[in-house]
């Protein structure tokens, strides 16, 4: 285990991204394995977060609608997020949350292809892209389909109108081939959503390199922009004159100070608007954004494969009673590994009480993210000693690492 630290200690030195942890505020002791569910605060944030509350709202008023430029922020984080994902500026917005993008996404797509309702997805996906499908089935609109991800190919045919798949599983890693997917399913006349949740920000995507149609994702994981952080969506460009969606709020609309009775989609990705943008949260996901794009996706990358593969080697050779689930070639996997145990709940809290936060998903797994931008070495030699420690001194028996709380 000295071997371990050591050889940590040596990385960390050798780190190029190292000088980054220091732009987020996170204490130094923490070891912060869940930045792919709750990406870490950036130092510059609560400033940020104070000027627009107290100088454009406090003093400013009414007037910082056009003054501060907030009328614009859903277009101007979109064109900040769009290089990260592979997009052009103007086929991505900030806007509401994953889920409502979902659901405004999956309408429109079946809008495209009419005499086709069956959206197919798999079995596991995150439970709200699954909800998301089977609210429009209660409808009447759509018709859920779920292939194993083994099976997706052969499971495509006419009748598919939408492909919506997570390109990261949430729970175990594991990467869709975004290319051969969004061809199969093109090859049927389908359409396809990706939900980059856990990749943006964390691993290579390239929408229009692939070719896709449509894709959302979350905010507040490896984009830090603070909890319940607005979503982006992505529509690719030619799609854009044709798309209807039926959340036709008013911020979406062509002119929507003219104040009209009948609705006009705005031109462009800005009629996937509904509602007046969540100013406050979109200042703090700008810092998040602004950070991850300073950076760069390459060294995030490299540094985030650098991680999980220091990590998975450590855990098979210290701690092989966890059986590591993610695939094994980091190409093949996101920012994160996830470990199956018996146990793997209480572990998890023996490990939070000892300050190394990962998180446990049901019904068994322990789940440990590397938010490149600020996750270090030594925080995951850190996960190893302690988890074998953990383990080796029954610790993890305590009766309150087994009390649950609503969130895990
Ligand atoms: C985190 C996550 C979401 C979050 O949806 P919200 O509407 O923001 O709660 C959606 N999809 C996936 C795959 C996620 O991982």
């Amino acid at each position: 285990m000295n071997d371990l630290a050591q050889e940590a200690a040596r990385l960390d030195a050798a780190d190029p991204l190292a000088i980054c942890r220091s732009e987020f505020l996170i204490d130094d002791d923490l070891a912060y394995l869940d930045g792919n569910s709750l990406g870490a605060l950036p130092k510059a944030a609560p400033a940020r977060v104070a000027q627009v509350v107290q100088k454009e709202w406090g003093e400013q008023l009414i007037a910082s609608w056009n003054d501060a430029g907030w009328i614009g922020l859903p277009q101007k984080m979109g064109s900040k997020i769009a290089p990260l994902i592979g997009a052009q500026t103007h086929e991505v917005i900030a806007t509401d949350t994953t889920s409502i993008n979902l659901f405004k996404l999956i309408s429109a797509a079946l809008a495209m292809r009419p005499g086709r309702k069956q959206v197919l997805s798999e079995p596991g996906n995150f439970p709200s892209d699954l909800y998301m499908i089977e609210g429009l089935e209660a409808q009447g609109l759509a018709e859920r389909r779920l292939a194993e991800r083994g099976d997706i190919e052969a499971a495509l045919d006419e009748n598919v109108a939408l492909l919506l798949l997570t390109h990261v599983h949430y729970k175990t890693g594991e990467m869709f081939d975004m290319v051969r997917l969004t061809k199969a399913a093109h090859d049927v006349g389908a359409l396809v959503l990706w939900d980059l949740s856990h990749s943006a920000g964390a691993v290579p995507v390239d929408l229009n390199g692939a070719n896709a149609d449509f894709a959302v994702g979350c905010g507040y994981k490896y984009l830090n922009g603070g909890p319940g952080a607005p979503a982006f969506a992505f529509v690719a460009e030619g799609h854009l004159a044709n798309l209807q969606q039926p959340l036709s709020g008013w911020m979406g609309h062509n002119a929507p100070f003219a104040f009209e009775d009948d609705y006009q989609p705005a031109q462009g990705v800005d009629r996937l608007l509904c509602s007046t943008p969540s100013v406050i949260a979109m200042s703090a996901l700008e810092v998040g954004v602004d950070l991850i794009a300073m950076i760069g996706m390459g060294p995030l990358v490299e540094k985030s494969r650098a991680l999980s593969e220091f990590t998975r080697a450590a855990m098979a050779r210290h701690v092989p009673e966890l059986t590591c689930i993610s695939p094994a070639d980091p190409a093949q996997r996101g920012s994160q590994l996830s470990f199956r145990h018996e146990h793997s709940y209480e572990l998890c809290q023996a490990l939070i009480a000892r300050k190394v936060i990962g998180d446990f998903r049901a019904p068994d797994v322990l789940r440990v993210g590397f938010a490149p931008a600020y996750v270090r070495y030594a925080d995951c030699a850190r996960l190893v000693s302690e988890l074998r420690d953990i383990l080796d001194s029954g610790e993890w028996q305590k009766p309150e690492y087994a009390e649950r709380g609503a969130v895990t």
